[in-house]
């Protein structure tokens, strides 16, 4: 781990302003600028034990931001959400020289219409001023949600999923996902990376119990 020379509150100040929240990224109400959340959801903001890998706990704000992101297809909540990783990580952050998303099946990309997980993991990239690979890995089929399957369901539901493509032999990635639950989805795309000999450190936005 190598601290970098941009401080962590700069960059919250910075990335905030650049992947400008409208309003309160989990319920639209007026906030200051550059700030995430109202004050009550603010509020209900739970930081997570493992902080370089997934920053918050699944609950709250952050839950209803994600949820926002992905089914009420409200794209601009992913750059904040984003953004607040990258406020967290900043003094945590590896080095790396490419950051990858998960990726979406394209059918699923196509309904979508984006991939949240290339939508927060822009504003990581350019905290780290490393390019953002969205081609980096493909999703090989299309795989059941992961909520509603138990740990070893999610585990075969997942393997052998994605495929890496180009060249990644000592590569150092930074593989973003939203949302992280039994780790299966992040694992199976680290193995295709690291397949290739690729150095894979995984980050989600928040951790999720199993359930
Ligand atoms: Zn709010």
């Amino acid at each position: 781990m190598v601290p970098l020379t941009r401080t962590a509150a700069a960059v919250a100040d910075i990335a905030l302003t650049v992947f400008a929240p409208r309003g309160c990224a989990a319920c639209d109400a007026p906030v200051r600028p550059r700030v995430a959340f109202c004050p009550p959801c603010a509020r209900s903001v739970v930081r997570g034990d493992d902080r370089s890998r997934a920053p918050f706990s699944f609950g709250g704000a952050i839950a209803r931001a994600v949820r926002r992101l992905k089914y009420d297809k409200r794209s601009e909540v992913g750059g904040v959400l984003g953004a607040l990783v990258a406020s967290e990580l900043v003094a945590v952050a590896p080095r790396v020289d490419v950051v990858v998303p998960v990726p979406l099946h394209p059918r699923r990309l196509a309904e979508r219409g984006f991939n949240q997980s290339a939508l927060v993991a822009r504003p990581l990239a350019w905290m780290l001023g490393a390019p953002l690979k969205t081609a980096g890995l493909v999703r090989l089929r299309d795989t059941l949600p992961q909520a509603g399957l138990g740990r070893v369901e999610r585990g075969a539901n997942v393997a052998g999923a994605f495929a890496a493509t180009g060249a990644w032999q000592g590569v150092r990635v930074l593989l973003v996902d939203d949302v992280v639950t039994t780790g299966a989805t992040l694992a199976a795309c680290a193995a295709a990376l690291e397949e290739r000999g690729a150095n894979v450190t995984r980050i989600a936005v928040a951790r999720a119990e199993p359930g």
